[in-house]
């Protein structure tokens, strides 16, 4: 079958590979209808993540069909068509349990995160380990594009961003950062009943995206106004808005979130950040902050799933660029320049 191969920091390649096989009796083999790119994926092959060696398969979001099953799957069967997690799980073990399912101790340190320390999606077919945790199935009315969106994107921005940083209606929400996960936070914190939801960025056409997403005002980081002080006018008494998430990964964006939230109020980080940030505790201290921070679990997806097939949320609109497995290449040389693209997600799927 073809893959997409890590082969080291820079280099990759769209080759043939050994077709996976049921290793583990809770196993399943997925033939993979539709993947995606991720940011993630993007910092793997600069060889940011260490964990990542030579010969790994890369992706891990997506949606196909079930083609083997190992004798102990209980829920899903060969023909099912399957939402890929991001993370499969034992839930057996404690951290499971305990909904830390990325850390998930079967495998040792993190957890079955696609496309790390296991073979992803980014191939023809795909082993899923644990598959009656890792799949999820793909309700009819929901289209596979919007199911890959609750791989990994929807999730991260729910999870790490909506639900860490406590979103509850009526609240006045800025999102720094409205890349895809910055945008999957804006969605869900809008159908959360937000009042407001302020998408903050220095790009203009993710700036004017950002409203079909649910963002109600913008900032432009390009403008050259103090953002801080013009959180705080769009905020409920002056005083800073009630939840700041995080979604860009710097030190400026970190201090930004913690700057521009009132007394009581949450900064949830996303960002994944290459160096230390700064944390003045001793003023956070005395405006009893909520801070969080933490890797997506992807245990919300079912609950995400109800939103689009209610109507509520359309994770479709984060599609922005088609692409088919043969043109798997052209595809990352677009999501690599998303900015100048305009590209949001870009899709690649089965020719036929
Ligand atoms: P992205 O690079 O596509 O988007 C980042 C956005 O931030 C861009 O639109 C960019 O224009 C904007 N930006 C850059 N500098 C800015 C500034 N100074 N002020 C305001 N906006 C600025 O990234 P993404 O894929 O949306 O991911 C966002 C972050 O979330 C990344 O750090 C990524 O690694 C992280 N992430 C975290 C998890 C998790 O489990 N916590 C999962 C996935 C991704
Ligand atoms: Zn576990």
């Amino acid at each position: 079958m073809k893959a997409l191969v890590y082969h080291g920091p820079g280099n990759k390649a769209w080759e043939d590979v050994p077709e996976p096989v049921l290793q583990d009796p809770t196993d399943a083999i997925v033939r993979v209808e539709t993947t995606t790119i991720c940011g993630t994926d993007l910092h793997i092959l600069k060889g940011d993540v260490p964990a990542v060696t030579d010969g790994r398969i890369l992706g891990h979001e997506g949606v196909g069909v079930v083609t083997e099953v190992g004798p102990e799957c209980r829920n899903v069967a060969v023909g099912d068509r399957v939402i890929i997690s991001c993370i499969s799980k034992c839930m057996s073990c404690d951290y499971c349990k305990r909904g830390l399912t990325s850390h998930c101790q079967t495998l040792g340190g993190i957890g079955w995160i696609f496309g790390h320390l296991i073979d992803g999606t980014q191939a023809e077919l795909v082993r899923v380990p644990y598959a009656d945790n890792g799949l999820i199935p793909l309700p009819d009315g929901v289209s596979a594009e919007q199911g890959a969106m609750l791989s990994d994107i929807l999730p991260t921005g729910f999870e790490i961003g909506v639900l860490n940083g406590a979103v509850t209606e009526g609240d006045v929400v800025a999102v720094i950062g409205a890349g895809p996960v910055g945008l999957a936070a804006i969605m869900t914190a809008a159908s959360r009943g937000a009042a407001k939801v302020i998408a903050v960025d220095g790009n203009k056409f993710r700036l004017e995206e950002s409203r079909d997403f649910g963002a109600t005002d913008t900032v432009d980081v390009g403008a050259g106004g103090d953002v801080v002080e013009e959180l705080k006018k769009l905020s409920r008494d002056g005083l800073g808005v009630d939840v700041a998430i995080e979604a860009v990964g710097i030190p400026a964006t970190f201090a930004t979130a913690l700057d521009s939230v009132r007394p009581g109020g949450h900064v949830a980080n996303v960002g994944v950040h290459g160096e230390p940030v700064t944390l003045p505790i001793e003023r956070d201290w005395i405006n009893n902050l909520t801070i969080t921070t933490g890797l997506v679990n992807a245990t919300t997806a079912p609950e995400l799933l109800g939103e689009i097939t209610a109507g509520r949320i359309d994770p479709g609109k984060f599609v922005t660029h088609r692409f088919t497995f043969d043109q798997m290449l052209e595809a990352y040389d677009t999501f690599a320049r998303a900015a100048d693209e305009h590209a949001i997600k870009v899709i690649i799927s089965r020719e036929s």
